[in-house]
């Protein structure tokens, strides 16, 4: 079950600060909008939501700011272009099954990392910061639909 993380703009602002930026307008719808999609958004889906805005680079440079203060974490899943969500530390989780033949996406609201790497890592003088797991695959429908045109069962 997908629980939306609600915006920390108090810690968000306080981290922008700290760079000499200011959570504008813009930061902080984006940063609505990243919370509300249970999908990590590419910036062309943010330019659609967002009102008011039509040309990408306000909205490429807003997100290369989150990202500099460590608040947004881009991603790639599959053949889509790259997408972004929360960081970790701001409530996001980046664990994704994604199918190889129709490219659907679905979010694995179980962690992927077990305790066991968490450990291994941590052996190893590591601070983990963030993660993204992305497992691809082919989906159940996709499967499905593999078998019906699978060979060698004429009859
Ligand atoms: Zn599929
Ligand atoms: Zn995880």
């Amino acid at each position: 079950m997908f629980e939306m993380p609600s915006v920390d703009f108090q810690e968000v602002s306080r981290r922008l600060r700290a760079r000499g930026m200011r959570l504008t307008g813009l930061k902080r719808a984006t940063l609505a909008e990243l919370a509300e999609s249970e999908l990590p958004l590419s910036a062309d889906e943010l330019v659609q939501r967002l009102e008011g805005t039509e040309d990408p680079s306000p909205i490429y440079r807003c997100l290369a700011s989150l990202e500099e203060a460590g608040i947004v974490c881009h991603l790639y899943l599959g053949e889509t272009p790259r997408r972004w969500a929360l960081s970790e530390n701001l409530g996001g989780h980046h664990d994704y099954l994604v199918c190889e033949e129709c490219a659907s996406v679905e979010v694995l609201a179980d962690c992927a990392l077990g305790d066991a790497v968490v450990q291994r890592v941590s052996d190893r003088g590591f601070t983990l910061l963030d993660h993204q797991v992305i497992l691809t695959g082919i989906c159940s429908t996709c499967a499905g639909s593999a078998e019906v045109k699978a060979p060698g069962t004429a009859d």
